[in-house]
This record gives C-alpha cells, structure tokens and sequence, in this order.
C-alpha cells in the first residue's frame, strides 16, 4: 500500500523537523515547507493526503494559506489541521470557518499529532465527515442532533452532546480533560477539568448500557472505542 504523504508548513525549524521526522517514523511520508509558496508548488505536482498547516507564518499565514488551498484544484478536500499557540480562540473560529478539520494547540506532544493525524485520515476515509456514528448499540446522529441507545432515543444536554460527539470524532483516541474542556466549553471557558468528569458521569448513566463504552484513562482522561 502506498504510504500517505503528509506536507507541514512551519516556519519554525526545529518543530518542522521533529513532526516530519516523527510521522515518517510512524510509517507516512512527509515533507517540510518554510512557507507558502515552496508548499504550492509541490502541492501542485502531488495534492498531500493531509496537511499541517502553523498558523503563524512569515507571509501569507496558515489561514491565507488554508483558504488558497481550498480553491486549489485536486486539493479542495485535504484533510487539513492547523496548528498554533495556545489560547487563541479568534484563531479556533476562524480556522473553522475557513474549513479546517482539526485543531492542534502549541505545544503538542508528537504522540497527539499521530494519532489525530490517523484519526482525521480515518474520518476522510470512512465518512466523509457525515456525522453518523455507530459503536456497539449506540448510534449518533450529528446533524439530526440524535442519539439512541439499542434503538432507545436518548436526551442529552447541549454539553453531554458535545462531549459525546468529541469524544466520537476522536474515537480510539485519549482525550485529557483540558482538551475536552477547550473542544466542547470553548477556550474562553474558565472551568475547572471537574466539570467534565461531573458531565462524563451524567453522560454515562443517560447512555445506559453504552454507558461503558466511554472509558477513563486514569490520570489522562477519556475516550471511547478502541478506532479502526
Ligand atoms: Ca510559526
């Protein structure tokens, strides 16, 4: 099987090179870019199947960088994460809305980066990012906002929702508390990690019998299913 090609745009030496060395270690390709322009002209002889795009960039940044890629033909649908430094939420909704599928907030430790960067070429793989999920006898329903339970409707919470969902979105995949907490109550939210383990706890008894499916990693956080 060919093995995917990964392309990482940073400026900043020494991170570009330890991401591009870990995902060629983790059995990608990968290729480093300074910046924009070396990017595009080698997107345009291979389109990469994902691309990490800083946000911070000399020149055109990562966004500028997101939205030219979006209208470049062959490219349209790459998988595509940002990565920036923390607590910029302007940078979160805006990233979002110029069409990124993921989120990585500096400084990240490589064993994140590989496994969100399996888990979103998973997801473009899979679904299409259609929002339908379905994992022992749950079922979730993004867009219709619907969860059932072995054919049970269930209801949940706005935040039990979006707990579930990340969770889903991630699957396979330790979540900390703080990511959770970031992901589902925005960066601007000032609580504290107990409140998700308070939701996780009212989550897992509405999801009854799937309750279980949610598993805590003692000292790191949660995460359900096992991935593919
Ligand atoms: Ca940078």
């Amino acid at each position: 099987m060919d093995k995917k090609m990964i392309y990482i745009v940073e400026d900043e030496e020494n991170i570009r090179e330890l991401v591009a060395y870990t995902l060629q270690n983790t059995g990608f390709d990968a290729r480093g870019f300074v910046g924009g322009r070396d990017f595009f002209d080698a997107v345009r002889e291979r389109a990469p199947d994902l691309a990490l795009l800083d946000i911070m960039l000399p020149g055109d940044d990562g966004l500028a960088v997101l939205t030219k890629l979006r209208a470049t033909p062959g490219a349209e649908k790459t998988p595509v994460m940002l990565l920036t430094a923390r607590g910029s939420e302007y940078d979160k909704v805006l990233g979002f809305n110029t069409g990124a599928d993921d989120y990585l907030t500096k400084p990240f430790g490589m064993m994140e980066l590989v496994a969100r960067v399996k888990n979103l070429l998973r997801r473009a793989r899979d679904t299409a990012g259609s929002g339908e999920y379905k994992l022992g006898g749950l079922s979730v329903s993004v867009p219709r906002h619907r969860v059932a339970v072995f054919g049970e409707t269930v209801t949940l919470t706005l935040k039990e929702f979006g707990l579930l969902e990340c969770l889903l979105r991630n699957a396979g995949v330790v979540m900390t508390r703080d990511g959770l907490l970031s992901d589902v109550w925005g960066y601007d939210f000032e609580g504290e990690t107990r409140t998700v383990d308070t939701h996780i706890l009212t989550l897992r008894a509405k999801l009854g019998r799937c309750g279980t499916l949610i598993q805590t990693v003692r000292g790191v956080g949660y995460k359900i299913g096992d991935g593919k």
